[in-house]
């Protein structure tokens, strides 16, 4: 009688593990994306989750690994002290902001097409201009790497965008990674988002709890901003297909962009480096 309890006992953590295997697989899919992308509204960012969690490791290479999903790091490096204004571009004397970089030639037509459309978005109404590469000591280097992921701000010297073809090749994808290129965050990152959201922990996936955690940003002075293109959908890293991020007090609001900047992304550029108003571009 005791070996069969046994036997039941070990048989029940074995399809335990099972089944924790499986829910913890990165080749399975995290239902809440599917759900989300058939009502046809997804955000730039599941696009990004969708391509990272199913095709990039988290680890870059061996220094190099991804923070709340699509944010490079490198240990040892200053790394959030990019808020401040310590990880610009610099100012042309003409008040553009030119932003050298180097397209990999493995890129299609199409494909190119697309990236500078990417950005062509953020350009609009903007001081930022992306310039290819003559001279310029610093810029960045697009590349059809594992994932879509950027470095945060300037670092100085080249610093890689990764756009895989096809899952990163969206205009609102590329234009994502660009602002963090620029020096944002995400949107929900921002120290004071839970007057203005709920994060639902029990429903995201649990070992990607890390990328919700809040930092002391420099929100510039600008509203909280539910429809920025750097804002988490509604269901980044469910589990379950329950919302991971709920708005707080406002009813019929779509979180996050789709594939273009928001009027307060555009803001929050010209805010960060000192660009005066849309209307001047
Ligand atoms: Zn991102």
């Amino acid at each position: 009688m005791e070996r069969i309890i046994l036997l039941c006992v070990v048989s029940t953590c074995l399809s335990a593990i099972h089944a924790q295997k499986f829910l913890f697989s990165p080749k399975w899919g995290p239902v809440g994306y599917k759900e989300h992308e058939e009502h046809g509204d997804g955000t730039a960012m599941d696009d990004i989750i969708k391509a990272n969690e199913f095709h990039a490791s988290r680890i870059i290479d061996g220094t190099t690994s991804l923070r709340e999903g699509d944010i490079a790091v490198t240990a040892g490096r200053r790394s959030k002290v990019c808020f401040a204004r310590s990880c610009l571009w610099s100012k042309s004397v003409d008040g553009h902001v030119y932003v050298a970089y180097r397209l990999s030639p493995d890129y299609s037509e199409m494909e190119t097409k697309l990236i500078k459309k990417g950005m062509e978005n953020i350009e609009k109404g903007t001081c930022v201009r992306f310039v290819p590469r003559t001279h310029q000591q610093d810029y960045i280097d697009i590349q059809p790497k594992s994932g879509c992921w950027s470095y945060l701000g300037a670092r100085g010297g080249r610093q890689t965008v990764s756009l895989q073809s096809p899952d990163c090749l969206r205009v609102g994808v590329i234009s994502h990674e660009f602002m963090h290129a620029l020096g944002f965050v995400h949107e929900q990152s921002r120290f004071d988002r839970d007057n203005y959201v709920t994060v639902m922990w029990p429903n995201i996936w649990r070992d990607r709890l890390r990328n919700f955690e809040k930092f002391k940003t420099d929100n510039l002075n600008l509203p909280y901003d539910y429809g920025s293109i750097m804002h988490f959908g509604m269901y980044a890293y469910s589990q379950d297909g329950e919302p991971t991020i709920v708005p707080k007090n406002i009813k019929n609001i779509k979180l996050g962009q789709t594939s273009s900047l928001s009027h307060i992304d555009k803001l929050k550029i010209n805010k960060l480096y000192q660009c005066g108003d849309a209307d001047d571009y």
